[in-house]
């Protein structure tokens, strides 16, 4: 018996169970609208989440360009602002990454 998740509330159920046991929604692959609704969830999901990742990338290579622009001024070390924003953005770009990969699985 395989575990799946319920495509409406997320948690986790056997792929046997004709209707999630939470949510009690039906999940036996009969229903078409259930299917699309699902896709379309899916796909806004990893929509939003490659937007999240070009906007995470953007932000990083602005943070690095400024840095090298601050160097080429001669000051020894760049803005913490800088530094820590360049984190932030790189943090967020391996977040998304690993969810991404995640929810493909
Ligand atoms: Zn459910």
């Amino acid at each position: 018996m395989a575990i799946t998740l319920c495509p409406v509330c997320r948690k986790k159920i056997s792929t046997r169970a004709p209707r999630c046991p939470h949510c009690h929604e039906d999940v036996s692959g009969n229903d078409p609208e259930l299917a699309s609704r699902q896709r379309s969830q899916q796909r806004k999901k990893s929509n939003a989440m490659k937007i999240q990742l070009a906007l995470a990338m953007t932000l990083l290579v602005i943070c690095i360009g400024l840095m090298l622009l601050e160097m080429n001024q001669g000051k020894p070390l760049p803005s913490p602002w800088y530094i820590g924003i360049g984190l932030a953005a790189a943090a967020w770009y391996v977040v998304t990454r690993l969810r991404m990969f995640l929810s493909h699985r």
